[in-house]
């Protein structure tokens, strides 16, 4: 029989599945039950929606069967089944295989950050197994196919004899080792304790024969065996139960059975509403970025159940764009099974349930930075960006939700601040809201445009990521004060030195200033005495709406390469620098020009802007030192 091969990305799945690079071996049970129950309620959602099937809930279940003779586990299931291409297809390449492209070579070794991100599926079993072998018959054929693979080096498909639909998969439990044993695979109650553990709420039975003992029939001190199925699992969903009874853990495993993440949530939510709508909701804020979160591929949504039948794996009509993050599910019995993507849209229902769970995330987020601020920075530290963007999304018409939500690095904490904690402690004298935006922390810091606000005490926030100043400009006014960046044209600030003093300084040389504007050209709108400087003999200002942090994100944009910052230059005049300029203006006006060109790209590059010709820039250099 030929040998098929598995595709190279399944095939390193497949690698470190063998090689059992997880400690948690026994999630495969979770994985095969699940798609057992996958598998039925394929069947079930078919027979709903389909008139010529019917759907008898007593028929269908999982059965869990160790054989510890022939050292072998069998996960029968009674649903949907699996065509020869369904076979190949599905378990010969990973489902989820674009998304499984390894960042690197040594995340692939380790493995743990691959598990820790998708869903391993069906190959676990081979962490536990040297053989799988699936015999499959699918709803609507008349043959069945049996699917076997040792792990790496291919599988087959060949017909086989299989009388009722379903799936059954064969576990060849693996040997034990010196460091590792695969006993408790095998053993009754091992195994009802690991389905207890993760698979309690799965709707289907899932069955296993019990070996218990009994006195024998008219002894009364001898004991006999006998076995007795028995439904292991409770079968009710998670979200039917009572908060009550239910722990942590509970709803961790749900979360990780659900593939909803593989990290610890940061919280979970369990709504229970019984009003104008009737649902049931289990909502989680992850901790750790999904790895395509901020890609195209990323799709946000809950799973939507009518009455316990999934209906939707990802309703995104259920979640706004800027709590994408939020992971779960719904559950409303006022939903139709038959409902179609275009008319749910429009469900009043749905519509409904939408709005009161955005408004709880909201809360839930707010209570997390009143109460367990440490989690809130974890999770602002993954999704900050994401609110962001919410604010600046759809002309900043959620920024009443949001703005409360932000956080941004202050210079005084050195940490991550909200707005409001910002402007409670404003001493009285300041106007603004002050921030300065550059690539870091670092960077920014060194600023010479900080100098007089810091000098002045005054707190700043520092913007890092390429949203924070468009985000801001959309939330304009925060407690009715206004943001300002440390480099635009007026800071509000009285300087040490008077602004006659500044007057009559730009006044006394106001021909040198002009001679240098003229030199620049249209590089900057004006050439200015500066108010802000103390050490610094230069700097970058900006006059008008757009500061030269989003020049740089919007030249890097294709459509936005004409978007420019009105730049000033401004001189610092108690700085020695200064008196040269005036120096070289009544002397040497080649000098002059050297001087202004240098002085221009000193600014440029402390911006972190790039010099037009970094090669004239050297030689301007150079010609001073000789
Ligand atoms: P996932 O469940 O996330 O899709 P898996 O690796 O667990 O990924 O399973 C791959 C696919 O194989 C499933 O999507 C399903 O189509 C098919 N499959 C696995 N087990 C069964 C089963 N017991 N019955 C029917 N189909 C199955
Ligand atoms: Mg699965």
């Amino acid at each position: 029989m030929e040998k098929m091969q598995f595709k190279a990305e399944s095939k390193r799945l497949l690698e470190m599945m063998v090689n059992s690079i997880y400690s948690q071996k026994e999630i495969f049970l979770r994985e095969l039950i699940s798609n057992a129950s996958d598998a039925i309620d394929k069947l079930y959602y078919k027979a709903l929606t389909d008139d010529e099937l019917t759907f008898d809930k007593g028929n269908y279940y999982i059965k869990v069967v160790p054989n510890k003779t022939d050292r072998t586990l069998t996960i029968t299931d009674t649903g949907i089944g699996m065509t020869k291409e369904d076979l190949e297809n599905n378990l010969g390449i990973i489902a989820k295989s674009g998304s499984l492209a390894f960042k690197n070579e040594n995340e692939a070794k380790d493995g743990h950050d691959i598990i820790g991100q998708f869903g391993v599926g069906f190959y676990s079993s081979f962490m536990v197994a040297d053989t799988v072998t699936v015999y499959s018959k699918a709803l609507g054929s008349e043959q069945a196919f049996k699917w076997q693979s040792q792990g790496t080096d291919g599988y087959t498909i060949e017909p086989c004899e299989k009388s009722d639909i379903g799936t059954e998969i064969v576990l060849a439990i693996k040997e034990n080792t010196e460091d590792e044993t695969y006993d408790e695979y095998l053993d009754e109650y091992q195994l009802k304790s690991i389905i207890k553990k993760y698979s309690d709420f799965i709707r289907y039975p899932i069955k296993m024969d019990i070996t218990a003992k009994r006195p024998k029939e008219g002894s009364e001190n001898e004991f006999e065996d006998y076995t007795e199925e028995q439904i292991i699992n409770s079968m009710v969903p998670i979200w039917k139960k009572n908060k009550n009874e239910l722990t942590i853990e509970d709803y961790e495993n749900f979360y990780k059975e659900k593939h909803y993440g593989f990290d610890q949530p940061i919280k979970h939510v369990h709504i229970s509403v019984d009003g104008a709508v009737r649902y049931n909701s289990i909502l989680f804020i992850p901790q750790n970025i999904p790895f395509d979160y901020y890609s195209k591929e990323f799709e946000k949504g809950l799973e939507l159940y009518s009455n316990g039948v999934l209906i939707m794996e990802k309703c995104s009509d259920l979640l706004p764009d800027y709590f994408s993050f939020v992971k779960g599910m719904v559950d409303s019995e006022d939903l139709s099974l038959n409902i179609s993507r275009e008319i749910l849209q429009h469900d009043r229902q749905l519509k409904l349930i939408a709005k009161n769970i955005n408004k709880k995330i909201k809360s839930e987020l707010q209570s997390l930075l009143k109460n367990e601020r440490d989690k809130y920075e974890q999770f602002y530290k993954s999704f900050g960006r994401q609110l962001k963007y919410g604010v600046y999304s759809d002309y900043g018409s959620h920024k009443d939700v949001l703005e409360d939500l932000l956080m941004f690095h202050s210079s005084k904490e050195k940490n991550l601040v909200t707005l409001d904690e910002y402007v409670d402690r404003m001493p009285e004298d300041q106007k603004y809201i002050y921030y300065a935006a550059g690539e870091s922390i670092d960077r920014i810091e060194k600023l010479p445009q900080a100098e007089l606000v810091s000098d002045k005490g005054y707190e700043m926030l520092y913007f890092t990521e390429d949203i924070d100043e468009f985000a801001i400009k959309m939330v304009g006014t925060y407690k009715e004060k206004e943001f300002k960046s440390i480099s635009s044209g007026d800071l509000g600030i009285e300087a040490d030195e008077s602004q006659e003093d500044k007057e009559s300084d730009e006044k006394e040389n106001k021909e040198l200033f002009d001679f240098m504007k003229d030199i620049l050209s249209d590089k900057v709108k004006d050439v200015r005495v500066s108010k802000r400087l103390k050490s610094h003999p230069v700097c970058l200002s900006t006059d008008g709406e757009v500061t030269i942090e989003m020049e740089k994100i919007l030249s890097a944009m294709p459509d936005n390469q004409n978007i420019k910052a009105d730049k000033v230059l401004e001189i610092n005049v108690n700085h020695e620098v200064f008196h040269s300029l005036q120096d070289a203006y009544e002397k040497d006006k080649e000098k002059l020009a050297l001087y202004t060109n240098l002085l221009y790209n000193q600014a440029l590059l402390i911006e972190g802007l790039p010099i037009q010709d970094p090669v004239e820039f050297t030689n301007n250099i150079c010609k001073v030192m000789v």
